[in-house]
């Protein structure tokens, strides 16, 4: 499918990760897709080739932009750099994102101040770039915004990381009833446990993958193209008539599993 034809995507954090898959998807579709990272550089090329790749048989272009999407600065400079080359933007997918594990009564404010920055700070300042270009050209665009099934589900000694989750939802909510009638549509998809670099801690260890798996209702863990699939749907114009939702995207995670056995 190429639903994504003619448009110019900015995906932050597409280094690694659900932000590769998401690049390579969005490009297979059709899009121009801008490839934010913060410092690796190398990581980022990789997902370039991707990006370049799955080009190969159409117009679609990519670039590299470096930039802390909790920079404000950085912020407004990754906007001017992909406006300069391509005139124009269509879809941002906020994507970058960090978390930081502690008992919360040991978790130093910097720790907790660096996760709320990446998450929901940056979010917010890449979407405000975001509207004031969909604004300013007229016609909409999407934001769409990386959540996690922890913005519902509590997560202990991750309470920065639940916090600025639960925190995206509010705030993708909001933006999307006030630029509805711009034309301006902002989602949310919220993943599962993903086989990525942020989750190593089980990537890398198959007696803890097993573990996980085994919370999750469909009995594995999920790979960042499933994640990619529905960024791909909800950027496209099949997701026209869709704003202000979260797509869970989580083997089930999210259907209170200790109930599969019925109890009394
Ligand atoms: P990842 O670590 O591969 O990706 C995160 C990316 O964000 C990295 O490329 C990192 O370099 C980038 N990044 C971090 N700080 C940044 C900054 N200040 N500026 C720009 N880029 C920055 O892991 P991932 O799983 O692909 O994570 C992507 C998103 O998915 C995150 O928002 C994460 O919270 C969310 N998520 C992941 C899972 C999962 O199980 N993997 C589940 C739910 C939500």
């Amino acid at each position: 499918m190429r639903r994504l034809e003619g448009k110019n995507a900015l995906i932050t954090g597409g280094s690694t990760g659900i932000g590769r898959a998401t690049a390579i998807r969005f490009a297979e579709e059709g899009a121009s897709v801008a490839i934010n990272y913060r410092s690796s550089a190398r990581e980022a090329e990789i997902t370039l080739d991707g990006v370049r790749d799955a080009h190969k048989s159409g117009p679609g272009k990519g670039m590299l932009v470096q930039g802390d999407v909790a920079s404000e600065e950085d912020v407004r400079r990754i906007f001017a750099e992909v406006l300069t080359a391509w005139g124009r933007l269509d879809i941002l997918v906020n994507n970058a994102g960090i978390q930081a594990a502690n008992p919360s009564h040991d978790v130093t404010m910097d720790d907790y101040d660096r996760v709320l920055g990446v998450n929901l700070r940056g979010a917010f300042l890449c979407s405000r770039e975001a509207l004031r270009h969909f604004l300013d050209r007229g016609g909409g665009g999407v934001i769409l915004n990386n959540s996690s099934v922890h913005e519902r589900i509590p997560k202990p000694q991750y309470a920065s990381y639940a916090a600025s989750k639960a925190g995206l939802a509010a705030l993708s909510r909001t933006l999307a009833l006030e630029y509805a009638g711009e034309g301006i549509r902002i989602n949310m998809v919220a993943p599962g446990a993903i086989a990525t670099p942020i989750n190593q801690e089980w990537t890398d260890n198959p007696d803890r993958e097993a573990e996980v798996a085994g919370h999750i209702p469909m009995g594995r863990t999920g790979e960042p193209h499933e994640i990619a699939a529905v960024f791909a749907f909800l950027a496209s114009d099949d997701a026209s008539y869709i704003t202000g939702q979260t797509i869970y995207v989580d083997g089930g995670l999210t259907l209170y599993p200790n109930f599969r056995t019925p109890w009394s």
